[in-house]
């Protein structure tokens, strides 16, 4: 079994944290912890930003200071370097979301190219990332989804849409760098699956390459898993997938609920959890064809995956298997995890301030939402400032 205390370790987890960082962490979580301080906040926060009202500073300084790396991926250097440091890799996530325009998707494709031939010499960044909606638009996502019939504008968006990965795959297949694709709402995501799998077809001869994501709070993942499997070894290909539980449970089930169809969410926390676990022991059962990289910041999953592989005698820095938590978040897993010398990164997300938003406060909304998240942090934040103190 694991020591089911390596995450207590508050003065591995906030290492690289001044007394003033942490002062700030502190009063951040304590204010995310308000849920109608968070409503209020975000909506005046969108509104203020659409006013072009000099909000900025004060977001930078508070919450996007704590979640984000910087405004540019020269802004993140010094923190992926001093995470490497202690064992903890980056993975630099260009976080502009909402965009409409053909141009902004484009700009989005090459930075991750960029990004990803930087990574070829760096070792401290072994994934590139990307959005399926950051790279076009998301009513054409929808609408293959859906198979509906696109217009001619919609049919060259598309293909766009297919140019850009097949560039963004190649440059990360020849640099030998994997490509995380991140999950969105389940009413876009099909198109993105199948053009995720025909790139791991065409790209995953010798290695996993293109890593697709399994939000496994949908009870149809670990199905759709096996009969991927399925195909990826009767075609020659490898697979690797990023399981996450899922960002978008409130609006999945309430679309479900407005259009009277049956939520794709699973029935209960538990039921969810269920089903990460499972999907998480089906891959490591199957490691030969499906490289894992486990995003989460629950401890008892996490500790879980620890056990198996022990029990399972795969070594802590077994390349096949990746934990990650998002920066500003879970420290003490990331962290702890780092020092014990599994294969662990940090999700850095970028970009001008006011095309993070979405994602900002898609994280405050989760810190309210998730149960005992917010007050997680908030007791190690407080064990670490007594600790210090002494
Ligand atoms: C490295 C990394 C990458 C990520 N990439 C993606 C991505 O590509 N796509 C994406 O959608 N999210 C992504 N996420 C976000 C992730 O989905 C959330 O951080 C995650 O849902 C929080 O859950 P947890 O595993 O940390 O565990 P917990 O905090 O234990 O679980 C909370 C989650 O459980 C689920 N849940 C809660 N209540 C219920 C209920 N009543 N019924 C059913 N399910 C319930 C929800 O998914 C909720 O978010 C990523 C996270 C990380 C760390």
């Amino acid at each position: 079994m694991a020591p089911n205390s390596l995450f207590d370790n508050t003065e591995t987890a906030f290492q690289l944290k001044s007394d003033s960082e942490l002062e700030r962490a502190y009063f951040l979580f304590k204010m995310i912890s308000i849920e109608p301080l968070v409503k209020i906040g975000s909506a005046v926060t969108k509104f203020a930003l659409n006013l072009n009202l000099p909000v900025e500073g004060l977001i930078r300084s508070t919450v996007f200071d704590h979640f984000c790396g910087g405004v540019n991926e020269r802004d993140c250097m010094s923190t992926v370097d001093k995470l490497y440091e202690v064992g903890v890799s980056s993975v630099l996530d260009f976080s502009v979301e909402g965009k409409e325009e053909e141009a902004q998707f484009d700009a989005t494709a090459n930075k991750v190219i960029e990004l990803t031939e930087f990574a070829k010499n760096k070792k401290a960044m072994p994934f590139s990332v990307f959005k399926p909606s950051g790279f076009g638009r998301f009513s054409v996502w929808q609408k293959i989804t859906e198979k509906k019939e696109l217009s001619e504008e919609e049919t060259g968006q598309w293909t766009n849409i297919k140019n850009r990965y097949e560039r963004v795959v190649k440059v990360a297949h020849d640099a030998g760098i994997s490509l995380l694709i991140d999950a969105e709402e389940s009413w876009m995501q099909d198109a993105a699956d199948n053009l995720c799998e025909e790139m791991m077809e065409k790209y995953n001869k010798e290695a996993p390459i293109v890593f697709n994501t399994l939000q496994c709070y949908r009870w149809d993942r670990l199905e759709y898993l096996k009969n991927l499997h399925e195909r990826a070894k009767s075609k020659g290909f490898k697979l690797g997938f990023k399981i996450v539980r899922g960002a978008y449970m409130e609006k999945e089930n309430e679309r479900a609920l407005e259009n009277g169809y049956k939520t794709p969410i699973c029935e209960s926390k538990k039921a969810t959890d269920d089903n990460f676990n499972e999907i998480m022991r089906y891959i490591m059962d199957n490691l030969d064809d499906i490289e894992l990289f486990i995003g989460t910041h629950n401890e008892s999953s996490t500790y879980l995956a620890m056990d198996y592989m022990k029990e399972d005698g795969i070594s802590k820095s077994d390349s096949r298997i990746w934990f990650g938590q998002l920066y500003g978040m879970s420290d003490h897993i990331t962290f702890n995890l780092g020092s014990e010398g599994y294969n662990v990164a940090k999700y850095i997300p970028f970009g001008p301030v006011k095309d993070v938003m979405p994602y900002l406060i898609r994280r405050a909304e989760e810190n309210t939402s998730v149960a005992g998240q917010t007050s997680r942090e908030l007791t190690l934040l407080n064990k670490e400032k007594a600790r210090r103190k002494l």
